[in-house]
């Protein structure tokens, strides 16, 4: 596990869930410390949160001089489960990182409801997000806090319901310190699998109207997975989810799947139109996906 040397309290004020990896704090950090960004963002006004669709329009980004991702345009309405997919490389997490403002476009522009995301607080913006990353960022502190990072001002009933919710309730009781379990940055003596179950239960708190998925790729064993993937379901319900997919069950359930290369959308569709239109998406799932459902991509 990572250990974090700055106070949370600064991300605390900014995002109701912020779980580490990917999207890295080191870039949160770097972009919080920016002071005339901090001075124009108290000019701008909140997000209006109406229904929680997100839409790319012709979105393109490089980290240097060099484009990362090119003309990337697609929306996802409340509720809808978009997939992205695409070899290491592709810009997969870069397309997320765009939409959490970690970056901001070099042409083009991101919208929730109708409202360019750079117009708004960022701190708004990230209200209605939470982040279920492969990495779990956990904080040293009990497992209490750790969830209740997902809203601060949650009662500890809340707590409870959140994780019976994320189907944690159980293995948290089962600990002989429960709720009031240390972490620490061994991680306290819990599995992977629990910690993605940690995570959910703090983002179910946080209730926010985006979810921004990155999928495990290591093995989770059997019995957990089945209750990662039913906390899931429960936490996308009735979101705007966007998931980095690895296991073919979720890819094939999206609404929508885009399938990336070199930071390209190659081609989008649902399970079906790409199987039938034969391209790169049911190449792949041909070459992939033979061993079984859960194989990762
Ligand atoms: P994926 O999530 O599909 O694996 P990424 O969005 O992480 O792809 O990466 C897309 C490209 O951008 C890769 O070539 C990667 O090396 C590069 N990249 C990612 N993050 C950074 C960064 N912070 N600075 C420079 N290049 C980066």
């Amino acid at each position: 596990a990572r250990q974090f040397t700055r106070p949370l309290n600064d991300l605390a004020n900014q995002f109701n869930v912020l779980l580490s990896a990917v999207a890295g704090a080191e870039r949160v950090f770097q972009i919080m410390d920016e002071t005339d960004e901090f001075e124009q963002e108290a000019e701008r006004e909140n997000l209006t949160l109406t229904e929680g669709n997100v839409s790319f329009e012709q979105v393109s980004f490089g980290y240097g001089s060099e484009r990362t991702v090119e003309q990337i345009s697609f929306s996802a309405k409340r509720g809808e489960t978009v997939a992205f997919v695409g070899p290491t490389g592709a810009g997969k997490t870069t397309i997320i990182s765009l939409l959490a403002r970690f970056y901001e476009p070099d042409e083009g522009r991101i919208t929730i409801d109708g409202q360019n995301i750079l117009q708004v607080r960022k701190a708004s913006l990230r209200r209605q997000m939470a982040f279920v990353l492969q990495d779990t960022f956990l904080f040293s502190g009990t497992i209490l806090e750790n969830i209740r990072y997902g809203k601060l001002h949650a009662t500890d009933e809340d707590v409870y319901q959140a994780s019976a919710d994320a189907n944690a309730h159980s293995f948290i009781n089962q600990l002989p310190d429960g709720y009031q379990t240390v972490i620490d940055s061994e991680g306290g003596g819990i599995s992977q699998g629990q910690k993605q179950l940690l995570s959910i239960a703090r983002a179910l708190l946080a209730d926010p109207a985006v979810l921004v998925l990155d999928e495990a790729t290591s093995s989770i064993d059997t019995v957990t997975e089945v209750k990662i993937q039913q906390a899931l379901k429960r936490l996308m319900k009735g979101r705007t989810s966007l998931v980095i997919a690895h296991r073919l069950n979720t890819i094939r359930e999206a609404d929508q799947i885009v399938v990336l290369q070199e930071g390209r959308i190659m081609e989008t569709g649902s399970h079906e139109d790409l199987l039938e239109q034969g391209g790169y998406y049911a190449g792949m799932v041909r070459s992939q996906f033979q061993q079984g459902s859960t194989a990762a991509v």
